[in-house]
Order: structure tokens, then C-alpha cells, then sequence
């Protein structure tokens, strides 16, 4: 199979005008000039796709995919007030909710170019229906609020994976997080990140996402005092900042570092020299007034940066171009072609999954999407216009995901089971909502 596009951009390399990618057995054999490639392969199926931009699939750096039914049913709040609504929502759920909720969040994310994303996830199901669907990436089970000592149950009960190397492989990998330094005390923080370490698996911990955040460690006050006394066992004020604290206890080794809006100059030369890389969510951090994250620092220190849309209970669409755009209006020194970096290769750098996911190169898997987007500057183009509403087909693990602009396969179950989830979370939160 061979498709032609005004533009492909490989990201690794130059972009092609009037390109095409060769396609064998479900990966990249070939690419280059189309008129070269179709004199090549003068018997190869064509797919044209003129006016149009092919590059990888995207990755979604930070995801909470399980979340994707909350969507607009907790309004924009200050970080500490919105978090006090997440378990009132989470326990009216059934798993099948919870199932439909992340089924419909991974349609929604390759409906929109995205083939990988860094998940928090709290349990199989969320691995096990990104496969489904075409999607991959690292999936990190979500383990907090317990003493060090329970954490082989924890993990067992959440069906984390005994030999994750194996249970989880390819296009699909686990990894562990212990959510923040306020929901795990520190032997908690640093029994994962051991495990994690010990096992090859990924790590992410939220860090350094709120002014609250920052007043509990720094001074031990606000109002983040009560969850950390209920949740995080052994926590004591440090006087120093998140990075600082994280890096103390030896767990930004190989991290991912998921937002990062309340960082020092200091905390970045940590990041750099330790972290994986850091996850930028820029409109959940307006969402939830957490300020926005020195971007232009960070994008210069060396550390890996992948952008996230984060949850949508804090954010109103997974999709990514979206996310990228309010990145580039904060901070406009940012080059289209860095920021398209940090959506493929970069991003997928920070998750470890670099020698996979990104870029488009001979012998990879074909994982990429064409949008209604053409330009003397493709990087500029895309930025300026893909997204959901230019999508015109997506490609993952060499299988069409999306064509003629829409999702193949069939959305109205899973749309239907969300809604079902969605109606339960509203029930529950508007019952409660008077009590906060
Ligand atoms: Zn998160």
C-alpha cells in the first residue's frame, strides 16, 4: 500500500513535499518523494490523500483515560477543591462504567490523531481496552494512600501484572505511580519507584501541580494538610519543594514528572539531570488555577517534555493539537517544529517508548495521521489547523483506525455506556456538591 500526501513528516528527518509512505505486512518499508516511490511500485494499492498532511501518531503524555465519562461535571476550581470531587464521582461507578469511560476516552484520543499515550490507570482494564482499540503506549497503575506494608496486596488486588516484562510488551507497557507526594508517604514513594526499577517498568508521579502543593511542603500548611494526614503515611513538612522532596527520597530517577507548574530554577537542573522527562498539561493547569509551567525554561534544560491533555474532568477534549495550541499562546518562543517534537518523538521519550512510537521511519510499525492540513511550513500548518475537526485518517499498528474522517469502529455502544457512567457520577456529585 502506498499513500501520497502534499506533505510527510517524518519528524526524525526533513519533511517530504509531495511525499509518500510505502507500506509492507503493517509497517513503514519506504519513504520519500512520491513520484519516486510510485515509479517503484507501479503495482502497489494507492491511497492519495491531496491538501493533506501525514505524520506520526501522536502521543498523549498524560492521560487519566478511566475519567473520560467526567467530562464537565466538575466545574473549573482551584486545584485542592476539584480533587475533593474525584471520589464522590469514582465510587458511583460500577467497572463497567469505569470500562465504558475508558473505552470512550481511547476513541476519542486516535479519533483525533493520537496512537500512544502515558495512562494512569487502576487496573487491567485500561490496557486491555487501549488494545482493543488500536491504542498504545505506558500504562501506570495508580497505587496510593497505603502503608508500604500493603503495597504486594495492592498491587496484586489491582491485577498489576506479576512479570509486567511480560505480561504487558510492544505497544504496551505498565508502569507504576504512586500519584503524588500528598496522597503517599515517603516509603510508599520510594517502595513503587523500587518495584518499578527493579521490574524495567515505568515511573510517573504528579509533582509540583499546585500553589497547595507547594504550601504543604514547603511550610507544612493549607489545604492540602488533611488529605496528606489521611493519605500519605509517614509524611512529615520537609521545607523544600516538591522536586526537591522527590529527589531526596531517590524517586525522580527515570520518573516522569507530570506537571511541574510550580517549579524553581533549581528544580529544573534536578529535573534535567534526573527526570525521564516532564509532562505539560497546560489547560488543566488553567482549569485547575494551577498556573502555568515555565515552559520555556523547562524546553530549554535538556529534559525530555511531552504534552498532556490530562483528564477530562479537568479539561474539555483529548485532543491534542488543542493542548498544543494553548502551549504555543503561553509561550510563543516555542518553534512549531519543538512543539510538534514534544507531540511525537519527544513526548514518547519521556514515557521510554522513543524506539516505538514518534516518528516515521523504515521497519517501524505504521502508526500515523493525515489531516486536512497543507502549507509551505508543515510544522506551522499543523499546528495552526489539525486536529479533530481536519482529521482525515488515522493508522495504528498498521490497521486503519480512522478513515474519512471517521472512526471505524463502531462508537455507539461505547458512547452509550459512558453516557450511562456519566448520569451516575452527575447523580453523585450533585447530591454532594452542597456538602463541600
Ligand atoms: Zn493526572
Amino acid at each position: 500500500m502506498l499513500i501520497t500526501a502534499d506533505w510527510i513528516v517524518p519528524v526524525t528527518g526533513e519533511p517530504i513535499r509531495n511525499g509518500a509512505v510505502l507500506l509492507s505486512r503493517g509497517r513503514i518499508a519506504e519513504l520519500g518523494p512520491a513520484n519516486e516511490l510510485l515509479a517503484r511500485n507501479p503495482d502497489a494499492r494507492i491511497h492519495n490523500y491531496p491538501g493533506c498532511t501525514l505524520m506520526p501518531g501522536l502521543v498523549n503524555a498524560h492521560t487519566h483515560l478511566a475519567m473520560s465519562c467526567l467530562k464537565g461535571l466538575i466545574p473549573s476550581q482551584p486545584f485542592h477543591e476539584w480533587l475533593k470531587h474525584i471520589p464522590v464521582a469514582w465510587n458511583a461507578l460500577s467497572d463497567d462504567d469505569i470500562a465504558a469511560s475508558i473505552a470512550m476516552g481511547a476513541l476519542r484520543s486516535i479519533a483525533s490523531g493520537v496512537v500512544a499515550v502515558g495512562d494512569i490507570a487502576y487496573g487491567p482494564e485500561s490496557i486491555s481496552i487501549a488494545a482493543d482499540t488500536g491504542l498504545g503506549g505506558v500504562f501506570f497503575w495508580e497505587i496510593l494512600g497505603i502503608e508500604l506494608e500493603g503495597l504486594p496486596q495492592a498491587l496484586y488486588d489491582a491485577e498489576y501484572p506479576s512479570d509486567p516484562l511480560r505480561g504487558c510488551q510492544g505497544r504496551l507497557r505498565c508502569g507504576i505511580s504512586p500519584h503524588a507526594s500528598y496522597t503517599s508517604g515517603p516509603r510508599l514513594l520510594q517502595g513503587t519507584h523500587k518495584i518499578a526499577m527493579a521490574q524495567s517498568a515505568a515511573f510517573a508521579v504528579h509533582v509540583a501541580e499546585s500553589p497547595a502543593e507547594v504550601e504543604l511542603l514547603m511550610r507544612g500548611q493549607g489545604p492540602l494538610t488533611r488529605l496528606s494526614d489521611r493519605l500519605a503515611a509517614g509524611f512529615e513538612a520537609p521545607g523544600i519543594t516538591p522536586v526537591r522532596y522527590l529527589d531526596r527520597l531517590g524517586v525522580l530517577e527515570q520518573a516522569l514528572a507530570i506537571h511541574c507548574t510550580r517549579v524553581t530554577p533549581g528544580d529544573i537542573g534536578v529535573l534535567a539531570a534526573k527526570a525521564a522527562g516532564v509532562a505539560l498539561c497546560p489547560r488543566s493547569n488553567a482549569y485547575l488555577e494551577g498556573g502555568s509551567a515555565p515552559i520555556r525554561a523547562l524546553a530549554d534544560s535538556g529534559v525530555a517534555l511531552g504534552l498532556g491533555t490530562d483528564s477530562l474532568a479537568s479539561n474539555s477534549d483529548l485532543d491534542l493539537f488543542e493542548e498544543a495550541r494553548a502551549l504555543q499562546a503561553l509561550e510563543p518562543s516555542l518553534s512549531a517544529r519543538r512543539i510538534i517534537e514534544i507531540m511525537t518523538r519527544e513526548g514518547a521519550a519521556t514515557l521510554g517508548i522513543a524506539g516505538r512510537f514518534g516518528s516515521i521511519e523504515p521497519g517501524r510499525d505504521a502508526d500515523f495521521a493525515i489531516f486536512a492540513v497543507s502549507g509551505d511550513d508543515p510544522h506551522a500548518s499543523l499546528l495552526a489547523d489539525a486536529g479533530r475537526s481536519t482529521i482525515q485518517a488515522v493508522m495504528s499498528a498498521g490497521v486503519w483506525r480512522v478513515l474519512s474522517s471517521s472512526p471505524v469502529m463502531g462508537v455507539s455502544r461505547v458512547e452509550r455506556g459512558s453516557c450511562i457512567a456519566a448520569e451516575k457520577a452527575s447523580l453523585a456529585l450533585a447530591s454532594s456538591m452542597s456538602d463541600f
